[in-house]
């Protein structure tokens, strides 16, 4: 990231996508207000920076993404994040998701397969002013020793709603998930009730790149 700066031409760019992902349906204030103050052009490749405060994914490194704002939007509304809550985020990719949960105050534990993207992000959110906990590892087992957790999202589309995570929840946690092997997900809200009790709820299709296996060195 050869660039810094965020001008007032980037500040009235976001401005214009804040009121976009509010006509589409983002009431909460709070994410809103995150959307609006976080710099999205410095997550990506200075070469791109036009592409930045359009309501769309863009790739980043190694064929992965960083999600389309009304998504990053809608995950967090979904998840409902209160100061010091223990968020668990699955793929840390360009670490945009993780700077809105930082910016509204929760304690970020987010985990990535990929050591460039890893690596590469662990150096330049710090800089930006937010510091979640970064860990390189498959997300898919959660990090059951950080664990439990008040909230979990997971930023890659999984087959199926993964096991290991819904035990990692707080009694009263949510998981969001997208859950989809094709070329599509159903956004998945699971709510854990009691011990054994699960409550999963449907809110709508969207498009991620697949939640895999295993690390990539
Ligand atoms: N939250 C990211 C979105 C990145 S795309 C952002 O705001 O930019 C999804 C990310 O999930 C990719 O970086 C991918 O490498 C990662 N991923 C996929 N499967 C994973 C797994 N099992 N564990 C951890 N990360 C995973």
């Amino acid at each position: 990231m050869i660039q810094s700066e965020d001008t007032l031409m980037h500040q009235g760019m976001r401005r214009r996508l804040v009121e976009a992902i509010r006509q589409k349906g983002i009431s909460d204030e709070q994410v809103l207000e995150a959307i609006g103050a976080i710099p999205r052009h410095l997550f990506m490749d200075s070469t791109f920076v036009q592409f930045a405060y359009v309501d769309k994914a863009f790739p980043i490194a190694v064929g992965q993404t960083i999600s389309q704002p009304y998504t990053v939007a809608f995950q967090t509304q979904l998840l409902g994040i209160k100061k010091y809550d223990r968020v668990l985020e699955v793929g840390t990719g360009s670490g945009y998701q993780a700077a809105v949960l930082c910016h509204l105050g929760a304690v970020v534990y987010t985990i990535e397969r990929q050591k460039k993207l890893y690596e590469s992000t662990r150096v330049a959110l710090p800089k930006l002013g937010y510091r979640p906990n970064f860990f390189y590892g498959d997300g898919y087992l959660g990090l059951p020793s950080y664990g439990p957790f008040d909230k979990i999202i997971v930023t890659a589309g999984a087959p199926s709603v993964p096991e290991e995570l819904k035990l990692q929840l707080k009694i009263n946690g949510v998981l969001v998930v997208p859950v989809g092997a094709g070329g599509h997900q159903i956004m998945v809200v699971v709510t854990r009730i009691s011990e054994n009790e699960f409550l999963e709820e449907e809110r709508g299709d969207f498009v991620f790149v697949p939640l895999l296996n295993g690390v990539v060195d």
